[in-house]
C-alpha cells in the first residue's frame, strides 16, 4: 500500500518535471507547421543559398512511380508519395520544406 503511493508520487513528479520538456518541444513543433502552412498556402519557396522563387505547382515527376503530372511537386497523386524537400530549379541544392 505504502510503496504504490510512494510510486504514484514519483510517477507524478515525473510528469511534473517533464512537463516544461513537452511544451518547448510541442511549441517547436506548432511554429515549424505554421512556417509549412505558409509555404504550402503562397504556394512558392525561396531558395535559402540563391534566392530563386521556385513554384510548388510545376510539372514534376514522381521519385517512386515516375507518374509525370502537373501539381504540387511535394506530393504525387497516384501514390500518394509525399517527398520532404526538392531541388532549386536554378543552383540544383535541396531545399527541405516538410
Ligand atoms: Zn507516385
Ligand atoms: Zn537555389
Amino acid at each position: 500500500m505504502k510503496s504504490s503511493f510512494v510510486r504514484t508520487i514519483a510517477l507524478a513528479t515525473l510528469y511534473i518535471l517533464a512537463a516544461p520538456i513537452y511544451a518547448i518541444v510541442g511549441i517547436r513543433r506548432v511554429g515549424h507547421l505554421w512556417s509549412v502552412r505558409n509555404v504550402l498556402t503562397a504556394g512558392k519557396i525561396t531558395c535559402p543559398h540563391c534566392s530563386a522563387v521556385n513554384d510548388l505547382d510545376v510539372l514534376s515527376i514522381c521519385g517512386r512511380c515516375k507518374t509525370v503530372e502537373y501539381g504540387n511537386r511535394l506530393r504525387c497523386s497516384a501514390c500518394r508519395n509525399v517527398t520532404k524537400g526538392f531541388n532549386c530549379d536554378r543552383c540544383t541544392v535541396t531545399i527541405w520544406v516538410l
